[in-house]
């Protein structure tokens, strides 16, 4: 796949104005794009990540992906890389261990991708996909005009990532913000992280399906996603309303605890659960009403995300930005 923006190469794109290039880093597919410095994707390029394969595999459809862009005439003036990926990472070695691809454990994606005949010599960042949604969604989304805010990405699993004093807060290893595993049911059901009762396990798309079916809904073929939860909660059903009411109380608990500890004053949901909206922001308003019910939190709003699939494309890009504005200093990072 590979499609631009109208009007083929724009002119205003010499060697005087920038551009960063992305990558999205996930268990099903491997994105790049070329973007400029006001987080427009001009070009976008994908294929799918052979999710199950060796680690050198793997590897070989980033490279892949890489000098697809890399043949791009824009390429030439990309002077930063930017990486978000399907986590856990750790931004000080330049790791990734993704969940969804087993053969990469604190595997050297930076490093990798800075040695590519392409990148050579250009500044690489690094981040989650979850903080690069959160830099996307603060950059150019729905929490643009918020100095504290919490981006989430509800999907299979749930991923957060944190906005504090108008910067993107990763933490030192690149997780800050992890909200799909804290806890919200003391003694709820093991996770696979190794605590219990956490979020995730109870707002996750997965944990929708479940308490659904828990609760006696059944599909009608052979469709058991969230959709066709939410759908069947749209129609009245009363086990597909619950399960969205219970993930929307765990939401509302985990975004409540979230700005009592660092004052976020807008909570920013994405990801393919979000697509449910009122099935699940009707109960997650109501349900932050009751958690998030001390006067410094009480103005605390819920909206959904803006930038949809672009996101994780624009946030790798976002990550890349402050290489670009101050290169000697982010060449350590
Ligand atoms: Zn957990």
């Amino acid at each position: 796949m590979s499609y631009e923006l109208a009007g083929a190469v724009d002119s205003r794109h010499t060697l005087a104005h920038p551009l960063l290039a992305a990558l999205d880093v996930g268990g099903t597919k491997i994105a790049g794009g070329l973007a400029d410095r006001d987080g427009r994707l001009l070009h976008q390029v994908q294929l799918p990540t052979p999710a199950r394969a060796g680690a050198r595999e793997v590897l070989g459809a980033v490279d892949q992906v890489l000098d697809q862009l890399a043949r791009h005439p824009l390429w030439a003036s990309v002077r930063a890389v930017g990486i978000g990926s399907a986590g856990p990472v750790n931004i000080q070695a330049g790791t990734v261990s993704p969940v969804n691809i087993p053969a990469w454990r604190a595997f050297p994606l930076r490093s990798e991708v800075a040695a590519h005949r392409a990148v050579d010599g250009l500044p690489v960042a690094l981040g989650g996909d979850a903080v690069a949604m959160t830099a996307a969604e603060h950059w150019r989304g729905a929490a643009r005009d918020h100095r504290n805010a919490l981006c989430l990405v509800v999907s299979t699993g749930v991923g957060a990532g944190l906005v504090i004093d108008g910067s993107l807060h990763t933490g030192p290893s690149g997780n800050a913000g992890h909200l799909g595993h804290i806890s919200v049911d003391l003694d709820g059901r093991p996770c696979p992280c190794g605590s219990r009762g956490c979020l995730e396990g109870l707002a996750s798309g997965t944990a929708i399906t479940r308490t659904a079916l828990e609760g006696g809904w059944q599909p009608a073929g052979q469709d058991t996603s969230a959709g066709a939860v939410a759908a069947a909660a749209r129609a009245g059903h009363p086990a597909a309303r619950h399960a969205f009411d219970r993930a929307a109380q765990a939401l509302a608990a985990g975004i409540a605890a979230t700005a009592t500890l660092v004052e976020i004053d807008a909570a920013v949901v994405g990801g393919g659960v979000a697509k449910a909206g009122d099935v699940l922001f009707d109960p997650l308003r109501r349900h932050l009403a009751t958690y998030a019910a001390l006067p410094f939190v009480a103005h605390l709003t819920v909206v959904p995300a803006r930038l949809g699939t672009d996101a994780g494309l624009i946030g790798a890009a976002a990550l890349a930005l402050p290489l670009l504005v101050s290169p000697t200093v982010a060449a350590g990072r």
